[in-house]
């Protein structure tokens, strides 16, 4: 098992966690880019975005759903936060596991680097 963010949902590797549930798990960045920075990944291991089948028509509803579920029970929903999804060398994904992260906590530039 080489991928370690399934080690880390298969708890093999230790993380942040914030969130798990029969599809989804929220650790937190461990370089974190804004004051509130978690990735949201799916237990199913996919490498990159062009990998998840067009079968699977629920994960990104599921990474969502948590996703604003942690915006409002945190309290920043309302001021706002960024979901980003990084695809391979050029979109910036350096982990080939699948992953939102969930960035809030202060104003987010735009456009990104
Ligand atoms: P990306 O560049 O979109 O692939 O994002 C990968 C993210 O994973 C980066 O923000 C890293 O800081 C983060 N990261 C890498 N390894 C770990 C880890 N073991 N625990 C938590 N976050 C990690």
């Amino acid at each position: 098992m080489s991928c370690i963010f399934c080690q880390i949902a298969q708890h093999e590797v230790s993380a942040n966690i914030v969130h798990e549930d029969d599809h989804v798990i929220v650790f937190n960045d461990l370089f974190p880019q804004a004051p509130v920075h978690m990735l949201i990944i799916p237990k199913t291991h996919y490498s990159t975005l062009n990998d998840i089948p067009p079968e699977d028509t629920t994960v990104f509803s599921l990474m969502h759903r948590v996703a604003a579920k942690l915006a409002h029970d945190r309290g920043f929903a309302d001021k706002g936060y960024r979901l980003t999804l990084n695809c391979n060398r050029d979109g910036g994904q350096s982990v080939y596991h699948v992953h939102m992260h969930l960035l809030a906590g202060r104003p987010l530039l735009w456009p990104p680097g």
